[in-house]
């Protein structure tokens, strides 16, 4: 059996461990199944998850022109201090920003190769951390717009990273931290306009991921290199499928590819 349709990150199930799903237009796979299996993954064609036409991916699964003009792929995304919609400001289509950005937004304390701080719609949550790898995450604040969580995380950076290892994370070559710690050392560099909205009240959320096997020296599939590849699946963290011969696959990093996928 083959299945084939465009790579969107895995959608996933809370439970212990992980599930996790690849939806495809008209079939999914449950890839925790898939386990102790090899497989097969063959790169078809490009398909911009905008436009759908086979240019090549630029970012985000998007084609070069979609990136650059649609509201989805906007600066405000990845920087979220760059919002405007509470100012009834528009950046590229005040609608859409309005409703992303005008929604109860949460800055959390991430662990998935060291501490980190980020910022998430609520409703993503625990979706965001799992998607990072995370074993263990918390929230500090939860205010009502994405503004507020992106001054917020700006000022936290200063005292916390904001970025993660991604081979640390796969290798599980992690520290367990104390976030509720790490949370009350924190507060105090809240800004002043977040401040009533800090938690304080919440513990620890802890993530188990369904792995056999951590690989020790993770090396990246990238399908423009290598558009056939083969391999017995031990393991998925983060958005990455790891396998028996130490090749990890990005499947958020290669959004907009289109590939098929069968048992050998
Ligand atoms: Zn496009």
């Amino acid at each position: 059996m083959t299945y084939q349709g465009v790579l969107t990150k895995m959608k996933t199930e809370f439970s212990q461990p992980i599930q996790y799903y690849l939806v495809f237009e008209t079939d999914f796979i449950h890839i925790n199944q898939l386990l102790e299996k090899t497989i097969r993954i063959q790169f078809v064609k490009h398909q911009c998850l905008n436009c759908g036409l086979d240019k090549p991916i630029f970012r985000q699964g998007f084609c070069k022109s979609c990136f650059f003009d649609i509201p989805q792929a906007a600066d405000w995304i990845m920087r979220p201090e760059l919002s405007t919609a509470h100012l009834g400001k528009e950046d590229r289509d005040l609608a859409y920003e309005k409703q992303v950005q005008l929604q109860p937004h949460v800055v959390y304390l991430a662990n998935s190769s060291n501490v980190k701080v980020g910022v998430t719609r609520k409703s993503q949550i625990p979706t965001r951390w799992i998607d990072q790898g995370a074993h263990e995450a918390i929230e500090i604040v939860e205010v009502p717009n994405r503004y507020l969580a992106g001054i917020t995380e700006v000022a936290l950076k200063d005292h916390v990273a904001d970025k993660t290892n991604w081979r640390t994370m796969l290798k599980n070559d992690i520290a367990d931290e104390d976030l509720v710690s790490w949370r009350e050392k924190l507060k105090q560099y809240i800004p002043d306009e977040a401040k009533d909205y800090f938690i304080a009240s919440n513990s620890e959320t802890n993530i188990q991921f369904p792995v056999l096997q951590y690989p020790t020296k993770p090396k990246s599939l990238n399908l423009d290199k290598t558009p056939n590849f083969e391999g017995k699946l031990v393991g998925v963290k983060g958005q990455y499928l790891i396998f028996e011969d130490n090749t990890v696959f990005n499947i958020r990093g290669s959004e907009g590819y289109v590939v098929a996928i069968s048992l050998v």
